[in-house]
């Protein structure tokens, strides 16, 4: 399996406006005294499941998981910091007296929502986790696990650019703006501005953005685009966004 897919990262080329960074998450190996930890992983050893906390601000009383996105709420982001504040309850290295989160907040660009606290039991919510893990391990155990696209799931994916069914059911067409589109290039006119077919409507559009790297006759798989129409030519316009990325998928 890793042989597959070291050949399937080596036929794709990324091209990116802006460079990702290593992930910077922070391996405390000991108990987090009061004070304010941003990148901060939270681990459960027992089910040996982590997850890294954008910004935990540890008290003498407990801690208060915030959790930083773009676009707006999701479902997915409250489970999210959910889970979080399970792991970190059970994290018996940075969390020995097993503290309770005191606050989950989950922070976007133009609001901030705060999730309710009363009620929540962590060993149910440690027993379902566990529960998804067993699933999951089983499902890997009997071999690569089948796909399923699901909007809301595959939207956050860092691999969907690789997954044929995140784009032949075409899930990616159930989002709006910023949107994931499948492009075949066919001019390129200067280092910002192309023209391009889109895939799975065979329409043609006006791509502007750092392109340099792409050629005519690429097949592209762009995630993250902003699409913006002119209706009076009926002309579709793509931009790319310093947080879109291309992927040119090669054939061998
Ligand atoms: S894009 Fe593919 S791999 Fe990613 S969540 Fe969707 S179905 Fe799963």
């Amino acid at each position: 399996m890793r042989t597959a897919v070291q050949q399937l990262m080596m036929s794709i080329e990324r091209i990116s406006p802006r460079k990702k960074h290593p992930h910077p998450a922070t391996l405390q190996t000991f108990r987090l005294r009061p004070g304010t930890y941003p990148e901060q992983i939270v681990a459960d050893d027992a089910l040996r499941f982590i997850g890294v906390v954008d910004l935990l601000e540890v008290t003498e009383e407990g801690a208060e998981i915030i959790d930083f996105k773009s676009g707006s709420p999701n479902i997915a982001h409250e489970e999210q910091v959910r889970c979080y504040s399970t792991l970190w309850k059970h994290d018996v290295i940075r969390n020995p007296e097993g503290r309770t989160a005191t606050r989950l907040r989950i922070v976007y660009p133009s609001s901030s929502i705060d999730l309710a606290l009363d009620g929540v039991d962590y060993d149910d919510a440690r027993d379902s986790l566990r529960t998804r893990i067993e699933v999951a391990t089983e499902a890997l155990e009997k071999g690569i696990p089948k796909a399923r696209p699901l909007p809301n799931t595959c939207r956050y994916c860092s691999v969907r650019h690789l997954c044929d069914e995140y784009w032949e059911t075409e899930t990616n067409r159930e989002r709006t703006n910023p949107i994931d589109l499948e492009l075949e290039v066919r001019e390129l006119r200067t280092a910002n501005s192309g023209t391009v077919q889109l895939r799975q409507t065979s329409s043609h559009a006006t791509i502007y953005g750092p392109i340099d790297g792409i050629e005519s006759g690429d097949h592209v798989r762009a995630l993250e685009l902003y699409r913006s129409d002119d209706y009076e030519s009926e002309k579709v316009q793509l931009h790319v966004m310093p947080h879109s990325e291309l992927f040119v998928m090669r054939s061998e």
